[in-house]
């Protein structure tokens, strides 16, 4: 073989071991991604930061017990913190990085692996917005009405919080914001009605997605649950409701999911919407949420504006939480 030849096939083999090399550590690494850290506020990094202490003493018993701890500080919950901590130390790695990547598989394997995506399938489909006053349903109302308006929708909202005046006024501002419908009944009226006329509406309209905004006022709890069964079955009509969001705070913590219990018995959740994710570091609740609830967090709030809502994605989401600060 002359020697051009020879530097050719020399050149060939280095560029193709190179790229080999690359998609390896592309295919070893894909739950680190941190696309969303950015936009995750004080949860970013928080568990990187708190683990650092522990990888950097090497891997001895204090490392588990540090990385326990660590879990424990950013909400995780005791089962699945031990669960995964004691997956770890018997998996034995070798190496911190080796740690650091099962600890992001193991956390990600605790989340649901349910579909996350909306079941909007219906001619007409009907989402009901549930939880208690304060944790942002009204907010998520309008994120996902400029969500769903942007995927070519057409939506209109319904604001059956008759409860408070005040509500449904701040609905009618978000509506006009977005640019969508709404629909509202009078202070102190059925919510149900509220529900009836805005399905009325929106079927006469041509409406694709009714999102209907309903109260969560706690100290009413037996009546409240009363309404919201009433006003789940006014919004299946003849068939079913197509979705049913709890708006969960993520910054209320375990107390949080405590109150929320009644809701899942009262109504039957499909998904959550964890919101004020921008402003805890505790955002290992994500895991106890789905771990105590059983139900898929859907939707991930970042903000107060109409934009800070993404799409909860496991692998981004547990890649920002170990990031290292
Ligand atoms: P509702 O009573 O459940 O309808 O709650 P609202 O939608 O009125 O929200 C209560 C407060 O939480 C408002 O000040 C919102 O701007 C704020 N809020 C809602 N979602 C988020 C979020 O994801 N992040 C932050 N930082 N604030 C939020």
């Amino acid at each position: 073989m002359d020697t051009p030849t020879l530097t050719i096939l020399i050149v060939v083999a280095v560029v193709l071991a190179l790229i080999g090399y690359w998609a390896l550590r592309r295919r070893r690494r894909p739950v680190t991604r941190i696309e969303a850290s950015g936009r995750l506020g004080k949860t970013a990094g928080v568990l990187g930061a708190a683990l650092r202490g522990a990888w950097d003493s090497g891997l001895d018993d204090s490392t588990w017990d540090e990385i326990e701890e660590g879990l424990l500080a950013a909400d995780v919950g005791v089962e699945a913190s031990t669960r995964v901590v004691q997956a770890l130390r018997s998996s034995k790695p070798e190496t911190a990085d080796d740690a650091r990547e099962l600890l992001a598989v193991l956390l990600v394997s605790e989340l649901d692996d349910a579909p996350r995506m909306l079941h909007l399938d219906s001619e007409l489909s009907t989402v009901l917005i549930v939880g208690v006053n304060g944790t942002g349903k009204t907010t998520t109302v309008a994120k996902l009405s400029a969500r769903l308006k942007r995927d070519g929708k057409k939506v209109l909202v319904g604001a059956a919080d008759t409860f408070r005046a005040a509500a449904g006024e701040q609905l009618e501002l978000w509506a006009e914001r977005v640019g969508v419908d709404v629909v509202t009944g009078q202070e102190g009226g059925d919510p149900a009605a509220v529900v009836f006329d805005a399905i009325s509406a929106a079927r006469a309209r041509g409406v694709d997605v009714v999102l209907i905004d309903t109260a969560g006022r706690l100290h009413a709890k037996k009546n409240l649950m009363g309404e919201l069964k009433k006003i789940h079955r006014v919004a299946a009509g003849d068939g079913e409701v197509d979705e049913v969001l709890l708006v969960l705070d993520a910054t209320a913590g375990q107390n949080g999911l405590a109150q929320v219990r009644e809701f899942a018995e009262a109504v039957p959740l499909s998904g959550i919407v964890l919101t004020k994710l921008d402003g805890t570091a505790k955002g290992g609740i994500v895991i106890a949420v789905e771990n105590q609830l059983g139900v898929p967090v859907k939707f991930i709030g970042l903000g107060e504006g109409v934009d800070d809502m993404e799409p909860f994605d496991p692998d981004s989401f547990v890649g920002a939480l170990l990031e290292r600060s």
